[in-house]
């Protein structure tokens, strides 16, 4: 629960507030745009919400902070943010919400697809927040949960534990140490099934793997993300804790596949034809360079 004692002097007079625990994860400033901004390295409330929507995003961002850095003066219903997650991003793909600190407030995403087409995957870990669990559970569970790297598994035991899903993840980031079911060697793409492949990209961490559904959707970690100040994909230099020279010949395989949405755990989603797409991975890649 965020705490009115430590409202940070630079949010807006009003209801809103975020307060000095925040940790710049970003997340309320791509749900609530209009309302939350960056100022020092932390955010801020800008803009009271006006309208319904308005507070309906400031809710959700409040739902989905990773740290609780998020208040208000007056009561709202919580329902308004809870149950607006998974909000559907495309066709059957969702963002969870409901950010986990222990993953630096990362973004995990749920496929939502019949069993006959492989069930519902889970990429990435969000909070096991009970609210959430019922409406994954209402959605159809979880048959598989893709993990991208150590740094995003937040809470997989707990809904390994719940939905007894299969966990995919590489060794070389502990797969094993974390119990994880299946587990990939080596740095050859590898077809989960008929929709999706698991392609190693070691950089960001070792045994760092984006996920490719259906040609279109490229799930992919903290290896690469969409950066609105360059208008093109970028990854990130100053978290690169394994190798960037690793990371910039993993960026350059990936050049080898379509897809037309980048749907990051830190940065921005982005979405395009997949030329365009191409066009801007190799702008990333001229710029990882010079970094
Ligand atoms: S979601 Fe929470 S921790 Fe993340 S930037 Fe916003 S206030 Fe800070």
């Amino acid at each position: 629960m965020a705490s009115a004692a430590l409202r940070l002097p630079e949010n807006v007079p009003g209801d809103f507030f975020v307060d000095s625990t925040c940790i710049d994860c970003d997340a309320c400033r791509q749900i609530a745009p209009g309302i939350f901004t960056e100022d020092d390295d932390v955010s801020i409330v800008s803009h009271q919400p006006e309208t319904y929507e308005q507070t309906k995003r400031a809710m959700m961002a409040l739902v989905a902070c990773p740290t609780g850095s998020i208040g208000t003066i007056e009561h709202h219903d919580a329902h308004i943010g809870i149950d607006a997650f998974p909000e559907l991003i495309a066709e059957n793909v969702y963002y969870c919400g409901f950010n986990a600190e222990s993953s630096f407030g990362a973004w995990s995403y749920l496929i939502v697809r019949p069993d006959d087409e492989g069930g519902n995957v889970l990429i990435d870990s969000p909070r096991f927040a009970t609210q959430l669990v019922k409406k994954i559970e209402a959605m159809g569970g979880v048959r598989t949960m893709l993990l991208t790297h150590k740094d995003d598994v937040a809470d997989h035991e707990r809904w390994a534990g719940k939905f007894k899903c299969e966990r995919v993840m590489h060794d070389d980031d502990g797969a094993a140490r974390h119990g994880v079911e299946r587990v990939f060697t080596g740095q050859e793409a590898v077809a989960i099934d008929r929709d999706l492949t698991a392609i190693p990209v070691p950089g960001h961490t070792r045994g760092h793997m984006v996920f490719l559904y259906q040609n279109k959707f490229l799930f992919t970690g903290d290896h690469l993300a969409w950066s609105p100040n360059r208008n093109s994909l970028i990854a990130f230099r100053s978290a690169c804790w394994y190798s960037w020279a690793e990371q910039q010949r993993s960026m350059k395989r990936l050049l080898d596949y379509d897809f037309e949405w980048v749907l990051p755990g830190h940065g921005r989603i982005h979405h395009d034809s997949a030329a365009n797409m191409r066009e801007a991975l190799r702008d990333c890649i001229d710029w990882m360079k010079t970094r």
